[in-house]
């Protein structure tokens, strides 16, 4: 065998463990930054003022509006909340959404970021942001958007949700499955890929069980940071196009989007691409659609489409703009098998592959 492949890592500096988040003002400080404007939900607002507290005078204030698909005025109102309170620099504390309004104050003012992830989105480690302005959805990459340092502190997650924590680790292993067949995919994403995903399936039914269990907090974080870091890495294909697809027009929930589509795309495609597929199946067990499919069922994932208020007719919309725009796959799309595939996951049968 020959290896030849391009590898490109991040200057990002990643910190891990329990109780790392205690340090934050170190890094406010390692930035040479001196006024820190904390970002989160509303709903994590209490958590928020709990780090402008802790981060004492290196803290400016918060911005408590951060909310799901990155709205363009909400953006705005955060900028212009930095400006008037001096702040260069944010601390994100929260998923993806709080990350993303970080990012898009960044890709407008190069503003540092320091981030404290409390979900498995993986956001935190991706030149990526998705924004939306007048109902519209776009999506850019820019090394402007990746955060300068991010924080992995387990003790954080053991409030995530049950329900949040599995269909957010479903869509961290979806960022992974589709590493593997990337078309810029080279060893090291590889191995990140697998390691990801080994870790969640190993943690996830331990926090159905148990979810303050420490160990398992630990390992899914880990897992959601490898399989971040393979989406910042290497393109995506089918699986996130489609799931792009359905968030943007039907405004379907995003990681529960990706856990019930991730047994379709993936079974769907690893029938042209078998032998790349193989340490799903070792993961899984099973085929790699099955496999999955029978993953997320017993950890309790959302399964069908159905149940998040698509109908049928708004199927032959996504599959017609799934297929709009070509891209690469490694199995060729047609429109007629994307609209058999939404079938399947519309009515959250078992795929037949
Ligand atoms: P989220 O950030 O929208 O969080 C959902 C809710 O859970 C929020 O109210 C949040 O405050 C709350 N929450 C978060 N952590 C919690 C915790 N530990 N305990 C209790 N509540 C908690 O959800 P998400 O799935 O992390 O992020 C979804 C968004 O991120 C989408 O807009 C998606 O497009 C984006 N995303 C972007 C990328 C990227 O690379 N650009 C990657 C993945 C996701």
């Amino acid at each position: 065998m020959t290896l030849a492949f391009t590898y490109q890592g991040t200057a990002a500096r990643i910190i891990f463990g329990n109780g790392a988040s205690a340090d934050v003002g170190k890094w406010v400080e390692v930035l040479e930054c001196r006024r820190a404007l904390v970002l989160s939900t509303p709903h994590q607002a209490a958590d928020a003022e709990i780090t402008a507290k802790r981060l004492g005078p290196l803290a400016v204030g918060t911005f408590t509006e951060a909310t799901m698909h990155t709205p363009v005025e909400v953006t705005e109102r955060a900028l212009a909340r930095a400006a008037e309170l001096g702040a260069d620099c944010v601390v994100s504390l929260g998923g993806g959404s709080t990350t993303g309004l970080g990012k898009a104050m960044a890709y407008r003012t190069d503003i540092p970021q320091i981030v404290i992830p409390t979900t498995y989105a993986g956001s935190e480690v991706t030149p990526i942001l998705g924004q939306t302005e007048g109902g519209a959805k776009t999506t850019l990459r820019s090394p402007r958007v990746t955060p300068e340092v991010v924080i992995y502190d387990p003790e954080l997650t053991v409030g995530l949700p049950v329900a949040m924590s599995v269909t957010s680790g479903l869509n961290a292993i979806a960022h992974a499955a589709e590493g593997l067949y990337a078309p810029d995919r080279n060893p090291i994403t590889a191995m990140m890929a697998v390691d990801g995903m080994r870790a969640l399936k190993e943690a996830l039914p331990v926090l159905l069980e148990r979810p303050r269990d420490a160990g398992a907090r630990e390992k899914a974080l880990y897992g959601a940071w490898l399989c971040g870091t393979v989406l910042g890495q290497v393109a995506m294909s089918l699986h996130h196009k489609i799931c792009h697809t359905l968030g943007g027009s039907f405004d379907t929930p995003h990681a529960e989007t990706h856990s019930i589509m991730l047994p379709h795309t993936i079974g769907f495609n690893a029938e042209a691409v078998p032998g790349l597929m193989t340490p799903i199946s070792e993961i899984f067990g099973g085929s790699p659609g099955q496999g999955l499919y029978d993953f997320a069922k017993s950890i309790g994932s959302p399964m069908a489409l159905k149940d998040f208020g698509l109908t049928e007719a708004d199927l032959d919309r996504a599959a017609d703009i799934a297929t709009k725009n070509p891209y690469s796959n490694p199995r060729q799309i047609d429109r007629t098998s994307i609209r058999a595939l939404l079938q399947e996951a519309w009515s959250g049968t078992r795929p037949s592959y």
